[in-house]
């Protein structure tokens, strides 16, 4: 068995261990002669995984009470819609339209209401974070939308926008539990979770009750209201049972490494590492606002394309896979998320300086 430092945006590495015990249990699940994929999603034995999952996120990111955690499907995608349907009762919401997610969010919200683009960071390939210290709120906004960090350009809001007291709604699809976050500061927190926590077919929306109502747009599906969700605990219809399974295990994993203030650190230092690399190397470069740089996604170029294809090549050949940057920034992106091990990162330096020592 010969696994590759796998540095792709998603779907992502995950951790070795989880991987294992799946494998472990994939036949037999814990004596139930059956894998959990065959398992029926109303069995007590499913009903304890899910309870379980559940119950260590709200552990692992200090989740309030009146806060609910929703397992569903259809990807981050399906919440740029979603969200809209849901919460636009007066029907004007403002987008922070910072990376490719956002705008795709911000044009579906269009659909359903008047959204207001009230910052964007485009003139500049969406490579930092503007200001968000005073924007333009629309009084009667609904919410302020934000993807906290942005997958394609590398980018992460250090500091949450001033609503204004406007409800915050934020897609954490490439950061979710990568740090510590105060869920009280947002209405709705959400994201796909095969970035950072598990297999895609999974999107988790931490969801504050007073937004959950019947009063949604008409014309919403029932599946497409949170309600029906909530009042069911996430088991309204048979739910991604597998993936949500790992996203348990990997919850498990987090808490055994320490939490989501370990998870900082471990990735602090691995970030570190290679943006230290990116300042003093000469041949390659890193693409973001340093103060904007993001823990889990670092875009990074050598500025001529012909050598970035190259090192492409070379890289993957070597075992280092995935480093293609998104067609939109060109160049090179590493993705290290939670399980990129340090000895990962610092193995793709070490491969980056010998490459920089071949081709000066
Ligand atoms: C990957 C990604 C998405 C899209 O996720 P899907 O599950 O494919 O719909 C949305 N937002 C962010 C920030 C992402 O990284």
């Amino acid at each position: 068995m010969a696994r590759v430092y796998n540095f792709s945006a998603g779907p992502a590495v995950l951790p070795e261990e989880v991987l294992q015990e799946a494998a472990d249990e994939m036949l037999d699940y814990r004596g139930s002669g059956m894998s959990v994929m065959e398992m029926s999603h109303r069995s007590k034995t499913y009903d304890n995984i899910i309870k379980e999952a559940e119950a260590d996120l709200r552990e692992l990111m200090n989740i309030p009470d009146n806060y609910k955690v929703l397992f569903l499907q259809g990807g981050a995608s399906q919440q740029f819609a979603m969200i809209p349907m849901n919460l636009m009762k007066n029907k004007v919401a403002d987008y922070i339209v910072t990376g490719q997610w956002a705008k795709k969010a911000y044009q579906e919200a269009q659909l359903y209401g008047k959204a207001n683009k009230i910052a964007s960071s485009e003139d500049q390939t969406f490579s930092y974070i503007p200001d968000c210290s005073d924007l333009p709120i629309s009084e009667d906004a609904d919410y302020v939308y934000i993807c906290e960090n942005n997958t394609i350009y590398g980018t992460k809001f250090k500091t949450l926008p001033n609503t204004k007291g406007k409800t915050l709604v934020a897609d954490v699809s490439s950061c979710f539990l990568s740090e510590p976050v105060d869920v009280t500061k947002y209405g709705v927190i959400y994201g796909g979770v095969q970035k950072n926590i598990g297999p895609a077919g999974v999107v988790i929306v931490i969801i504050r009750e007073d937004l959950i109502t019947e009063d949604v747009l008409p014309g919403t599906p029932t599946m497409l209201r949170y309600k029906i969700h909530a009042d069911n605990d996430s088991l309204y219809n048979t739910p991604p049972a597998y993936g949500i399974y790992i996203c348990g295990k990997v919850f498990k994993w987090i808490k055994k490494m320490g939490g989501l203030q370990a998870m900082k650190e471990h990735n602090e230092k691995k970030a570190k590492i290679l943006y230290d690399f990116l300042d003093e190397s000469k041949l390659f470069k890193g693409t973001v606002r340093k103060e904007d740089r993001s823990l889990m996604n670092v875009p990074f170029v050598t500025g001529n394309e012909e050598l970035d294809a190259k090192f492409v090549k070379e890289a993957t050949a070597a075992g280092f896979t995935n480093l293609k940057g998104h067609r939109t920034v060109g160049g090179m992106r590493a993705s290290i998320y939670n399980a990129m091990p340090i000895e990962g990162v610092e193995k793709l330096v070490e491969f980056m300086r010998k490459f920089e020592a071949e081709n000066a």
